[in-house]
């Protein structure tokens, strides 16, 4: 039985969510205790709620978890695909829930389809928009297929947003080198905005337009009219070559229109200025299912990116937990990192 102390390193969520899919894929069991230790509400919000309970199901597996529970054991039972349908039923992230499960359908025996409901759309966490753009089509270059589809969107708090996801399965990823970005092909941008004056987009698209290289033309307003709260994003997307990237800020109660373009604006130059392939986000997103394709055999993948955050020197930790695998992060200097994930002979 692997032990996770839920407090280690960035101390949050994805501890727990990635020990969870790590769980499924390997079938090994886990206990995992101080569950979100470092946060000020700790324990399992609604979020991580269904993310254990969405774990719980694919693994054929019962466990014993409520909101604000801090300790827990997961044994997984076999994979079941199929069908499913998971509901976070508050704001919280149905994106996060989402790539709980995804490691172990994308390698199961059958296709999947998911429903997922819940935030599409939340700070602190990967907006819709980057697994279809950025995340998912980078994952589908190791052999699954896997499509996602909006169908409404869910802003904190309100929540309801709804998306849905086909997945055709391999049986062994492979390995991903992404060492340049290579040309930059195009930058595009989109407001959201749902139950908010116009007049804050209209803001928000003049600071894109005078402060990044954007035209008019290439910022979409999309009036949101089917979601059942207020929302506001501001999404940057920047295809490159080799790779997407996406870049969002998200409107607050209080916040200025003009803060909000401006921490997308500001995520984008600072990525821009670095000429890595991989931003913050996707460096520790993309380490959970190269990990698994170096513990399959995959051979070694390697990356370049920007200082690792705090989510991904965690996520290294809880990757060596579980699997037989090294993980090497090396600092090129003016802020690029080198990671190489790999397999150990003999564990
Ligand atoms: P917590 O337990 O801290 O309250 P949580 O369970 O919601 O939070 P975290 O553990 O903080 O989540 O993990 C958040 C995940 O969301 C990380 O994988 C991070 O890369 C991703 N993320 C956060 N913001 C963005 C963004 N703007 N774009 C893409 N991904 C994001």
């Amino acid at each position: 039985m692997i032990h996770i102390d839920g407090s280690r390193g960035e101390g949050g969520g994805q501890v727990l969510r990635s020990s969870l899919a790590l769980s499924l894929v390997t079938g090994k069991p886990f206990t995992i205790e101080n569950i979100r230790a470092k946060r000020k509400k700790p324990g399992l919000m609604r979020q991580h709620l269904t993310a254990v309970e969405a774990a719980a199901k694919v693994g054929r597996c019962h466990v014993d978890a409520k909101v604000g529970t801090m300790k827990l054991t997961f044994e997984p039972e076999g994979i079941k695909a199929g069908n499913h349908v998971f509901s976070v039923g508050t704001a919280g992230s149905a994106t996060l829930v989402f790539q709980t499960v995804l490691p172990a359908l994308m390698l199961a025996k059958e296709p999947s389809t998911l429903k997922l409901q819940g935030g599409t759309h939340n700070p602190m966490a990967p907006p819709f928009d980057f697994l279809d753009k950025v995340f998912l089509p980078l994952v589908n270059r190791l052999g699954p297929k896997i499509e996602a589809k909006l169908m409404r969107y869910g802003f904190y708090p309100a929540g309801g947003g709804e998306f849905h996801v086909a997945i055709e399965p391999v049986k062994k990823l492979g390995n991903l080198t992404l060492l340049e970005r290579g040309f930059m092909a195009s930058l595009s941008a989109r407001i959201l905005l749902s139950k908010i004056p116009l007049h804050v987009a209209q803001r928000e698209r003049g600071d894109l337009v005078t402060k990044t290289v954007l035209r008019g033309g290439n910022v979409v307003v999309e009036n949101i009219d089917h979601s059942p709260g207020p929302g506001n994003a501001v999404m940057l997307l920047l295809e490159s070559e080799h790779v997407t990237e996406l870049f969002t800020g998200f409107g607050e109660i209080g916040l200025r229109a003009e803060k909000v373009a401006g921490k997308a604006i500001e995520k984008y130059r600072d990525y821009v200025k670095r000429d890595v392939p991989v931003g913050e986000f996707l460096a520790d997103q993309l380490m959970l299912p190269l990990g698994i394709a170096a513990w399959q055999g995959a051979g070694t993948s390697e990356f370049l990116t920007v200082p690792l955050s705090g989510h991904s020197t965690t996520h290294i930790d809880i990757l060596k937990q579980f699997l037989e695998i090294e993980i090497q992060t090396e600092n090129l200097g003016r802020g690029r990192t080198l990671v190489r994930i790999g397999y150990t002979e003999g564990g």
